[in-house]
């Protein structure tokens, strides 16, 4: 579902301070994959997974998601595509402070121009499936960590995507949460056959998945399959 031959992306491009950040990537992902991409700060994890995810550019290759060439997309056109096929979890969670859980995670609904009711209902019905049913009206800010991370696997859910992008999700949370999110993030995979492609500079977390991508100053160095994914936080 996903192909990506040769990929390379400078920032700054022709200007003194150009950085080239992506130097020829090669990557298949299949449909239903639990995989990461591991690396160190600053290897270019996040300007992969921000290409992948439709949020930028890049300069000079080719990516395909299912079928569709991502280049040279108008605005329009890279918002309806991703929004019709990417779900996304950060580190920060991102949530909106004045909205509530349920709402929260209705919003990729509402810009799909589903009706406020519809929208409302399939939301809490996430909120239940991941255990927060009860938090449903509470604010981010009187939710805990996992929590909000909870709130924002189900926004990533809610919109069926293909694929599930998550830039270092247990970055902000502590071993115990972390240990949760990635256990609710193996189970999602399975259970709702999503693709999930989480990015990490923690051994930790790559290890939980069934295939390592070591990224290293922008070129795959390593993609091996994890015959024996474990949690071991
Ligand atoms: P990682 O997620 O692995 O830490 P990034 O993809 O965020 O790496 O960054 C790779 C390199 O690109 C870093 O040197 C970073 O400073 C640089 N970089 C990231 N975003 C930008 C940007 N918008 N403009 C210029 N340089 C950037
Ligand atoms: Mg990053």
């Amino acid at each position: 579902m996903i192909k990506i031959r040769n990929l390379n992306k400078t920032y700054n491009l022709g200007q003194p301070n150009a950085l080239h950040v992506l130097k020829g990537i090669d990557l298949d992902v299949k449909a239903g994959e639990f995989l990461s991409i591991m690396g160190a700060s600053g290897s270019g994890k996040s300007t992969l997974l921000n290409v992948i995810g439709i949020l930028d550019n890049y300069d000079s290759g080719k990516y395909i998601l299912d079928h569709t060439l991502v280049k040279n997309l108008s605005e329009t056109a890279s918002a309806e595509l991703r929004n019709r096929k990417v779900g996304f979890i950060f580190q920060s969670f991102n949530l909106i402070s004045y909205k509530n859980a349920m709402e929260n995670v209705a919003l990729p609904l509402y810009y799909n121009g589903v009706a406020r009711k519809k929208r409302n209902a399939m939301a809490m019905e996430y909120l239940e499936k991941l255990g927060l049913g009860e938090h449903a009206n509470h604010l981010p800010s009187e939710l805990s960590g996992g929590q909000k991370q909870r709130v924002a696997i189900a926004r990533a859910l809610i919109s069926r995507p293909s694929i599930i992008l998550a830039d270092e999700p247990t970055g902000a949370l502590d071993t115990t949460t972390s240990r949760e999110v990635m256990e609710l993030m193996r189970e999602v995979n399975k259970s709702e056959g999503i693709t999930m492609l989480i990015v990490t500079h923690e051994g930790a977390v790559a290890r939980a998945t069934n295939r390592l991508i070591y990224l290293r100053d922008g070129i795959i160095e390593k993609d091996e399959v994890n015959a024996n994914p474990v949690i071991e936080f």
